[in-house]
């Protein structure tokens, strides 16, 4: 039971590999690949083992409570606890796609909000005293890409609690169904998603400060991946670079923060940095 564990989701691709392959390189512990699908975990596996990497395997499909359930009961009776959990799945519909801004809202706030939601609410009572949680965000995340001031007043409200989080996150999902959202929310379900989640972020820091844990929300730059049908100039390495600081090397200060790739805090509210 003793050692040290960091988990990282959605990682069988893109910057979720290579926070594994951060972490395989600098955490001094065992770390585990995460995917919803088993092949493709297993690929990435070996493909990290071919550069002389380790990373533990265990399957994670975080829209699935049954997925979440094995993982976390396998997690507890292997190792008792978990001391970094990156929460880096997450979905984006293309920008030519082509399914209504409704099926887009309801599927992408299922990933990338209500199933993050759903997987901290199970794991985080494993999460040791004194972990870090990183939820990767997005520059999309940034509560400026809400129209509505009455919204961002919602949503930056230091009182906001997580279902009244999710009622806003729902109401965005009936606009949308209305087809009434875009003066209020903005034309992308990605963004409010992101601000929905680095929201959370927010909520949960101050959920787990007598837990000493550190929740932090991350924006790892416009990156080479599938996500971005690779226009993005960084490399994954290189968008792993702000999380792996954060999982790793961040003060214990920094907290409950919006964090910009060059691992600069970045202010939530006020106007975003220049470019991606
Ligand atoms: P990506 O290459 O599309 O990888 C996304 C990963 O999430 C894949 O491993 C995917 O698995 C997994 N995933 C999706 N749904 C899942 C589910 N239900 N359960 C478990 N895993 C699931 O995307 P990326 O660009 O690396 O993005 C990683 C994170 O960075 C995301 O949170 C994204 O929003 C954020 N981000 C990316 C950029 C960028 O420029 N790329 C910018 C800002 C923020 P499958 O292979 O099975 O689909």
């Amino acid at each position: 039971m003793s050692g040290k564990v960091a988990i990282v989701t959605g990682s069988n691709k893109g910057i979720g590999f290579a926070i594994v392959r951060g972490l395989c390189k600098k955490f001094d512990g065992i770390v585990y690949l995460t995917s919803r699908d088993v092949e493709r975990g297993k690929k990435a596996v070996a493909d990290l083992e071919k550069e002389g990497l380790h990373p533990s395997y265990h399957q994670l499909d975080i829209t699935e409570d049954k997925s979440i359930e094995t993982f976390r009961d396998f997690i507890k009776q292997k190792h008792g606890g978990i001391d970094i959990l990156v929460n880096n799945a997450a979905i984006a519909f293309k920008h030519n796609a082509t399914e209504p801004a409704a099926v887009q809202a309801e599927q992408t706030l299922a990933v990338n909000y209500f199933a993050v939601l759903n997987t901290c609410e199970k794991l985080f009572p494993l999460v040791k005293n004194g972990g870090r949680v990183v939820n990767i965000s997005s520059s999309a995340g940034h509560l400026s890409k809400i129209p509505s001031v009455a919204l961002r007043n919602r949503f930056k409200d230091p009182n906001l609690t997580i279902p009244e989080l999710s009622e806003l996150m729902q109401q965005y999902i009936e606009a949308a169904k209305q087809g009434t959202q875009a003066p209020e929310w903005g034309n992308s379900s990605y963004a409010v998603s992101k601000v929905g989640l680095t929201a959370l972020t927010m909520i949960q820091q101050r959920m787990l400060n007598d837990r000493d844990i550190k929740v932090n929300a991350v924006h790892p730059g416009y990156v080479d991946t599938d996500m971005t049908s690779h226009k993005g100039p960084l490399t994954i390495d290189e968008g792993a670079a702000a999380p792996l600081f954060l999982a790793l090397d961040a003060d214990d200060s920094v907290k409950g923060q919006y964090v910009w790739y060059d691992k600069q805090i970045t202010s939530w509210e006020r106007d975003t940095r220049s470019a991606y």
